[in-house]
């Protein structure tokens, strides 16, 4: 089968790899018919992610179709369609048993990581059981590859530990296809203010379209004073960081209110500074989390009653045998004005 493999830092292929095995009774393998490219594959492209070796089949997030499934496997059945979690979750270990799935002790962010990933035409999904979701009749596939992982790293991450509450100013740093799904995710909660801040004039242009109340552009170094003069001088009840640099963790510690939390989202590959001297008493709590996954069954059920369209976070389609085309325009976004691109398999 055809499949985008990492081979080291800086390089990919697009390669012809043997048909994935069940290993394990739980498991099933399930015929990709979408997936996508994050903003994360990229960063192991960089040499970022240490646990991701080269020779591994890239991506966490997809649709397909259930090929084969284990004895074990008691829930899906072949021919069912499936959406597949960027987090696999055996459903009983500790972690698991607290919701914590991305810290499963036989799961977790493994898909395109540690064994291969959805960028190709079959993938073995582990602890299938409890990490497919079954795609309901008539639902647009398309927009549930949104539903692998961003939609529910901005809801979990962001939304659920930022703690919005109707009436809340928010500010979310980044509006790349993360920090959109967050706006969507965010209007669950009617925040008085949602205000996006990015350095691409388009994007934020994407996110007032996605219903962001103010957008500021902080290229001038100023957007600490814009966000200050939109909320009276205050700040916003939640600061949340999808970008992961330094200078976007610094910039939610100089808007976040009293009382207020940051939530960080961004992946982040060096350290950022931590100004205690101006917070120990502003009464703030700073979270992070890695997705785990929880609010999949709820997100699919707001995706179906059209409470929120993921769809417009889909801007280019690309066949899997055109690929390496479709890395070119999503790590080119300035230029290309990409947020998510559909690779159909
Ligand atoms: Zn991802
Ligand atoms: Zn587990």
């Amino acid at each position: 089968m055809k499949a985008l493999v990492y081979l080291g830092p800086g390089q990919k292929g697009l390669d012809e790899r043997p048909m994935p095995r069940l290993a394990a009774a739980t498991d099933a393998v399930v015929k990709i018919s979408r997936t996508t490219i994050c903003g994360t594959d990229l960063h192991i492209l960089k040499g970022d992610v240490a646990t991701c070796a080269p020779g591994r089949i890239l991506g966490h997030e997809g649709v397909g179709v259930v090929s084969e499934t284990g004895a074990g496997v008691t829930v899906f059945k072949t021919g069912d369609r499936v959406l597949i979690s960027c987090i696999s979750s055996c459903g009983k270990c500790e972690y698991c048993r607290r919701g914590m799935y991305s810290h499963c002790t036989t799961g977790g962010w493994i898909l395109g990581n540690t064994i291969d990933g959805t960028q190709a035409e079959y993938v073995r999904i582990p602890h299938a059981d409890t990490s497919l979701y079954k795609i309901p009749d008539g639902a647009d596939e398309e927009a549930l590859v949104m539903l692998s992982d961003i939609l529910p790293t901005g809801f979990e991450c962001g939304v659920l530990n930022g703690k919005v509450k109707p009436g809340d100013a928010v500010a979310i740093v980044g509006a790349g296809p993360i920090g959109l799904a967050t706006l969507l995710t965010a209007q669950f909660y009617s925040p008085a203010q949602l205000i996006l801040i990015d350095l691409d004039d388009s994007r934020l242009k994407v996110a007032k379209r996605f219903g962001a109340t103010a957008t500021i552009n902080a290229g001038d170094g100023k957007a600490a004073a814009a966000v200050l003069a939109l909320t009276e001088g205050r700040g916003v009840d939640a600061a949340i960081e999808a970008v992961g640099t330094p200078a976007t963790f610094v910039l939610c510690e100089d808007i976040v209110a009293p009382g207020g939390t940051i939530a960080n989202i961004g992946v982040h590959g060096t350290k950022a500074d931590l100004h205690l001297e101006k917070l120990w008493s502003q009464n703030i709590s700073i979270t992070t989390r890695l997705v785990d996954t929880v609010s999949t069954p709820m997100l699919l059920k707001t995706v179906q009653a059209k409470k929120i369209d993921p769809r417009l976070l889909i801007t280019h389609h690309f066949k899997l045998d055109d690929i390496l085309a479709a890395y070119e325009v999503f790590g080119h976004a300035a230029d290309s004005k990409a947020l998510k691109v559909i690779i159909e398999a």
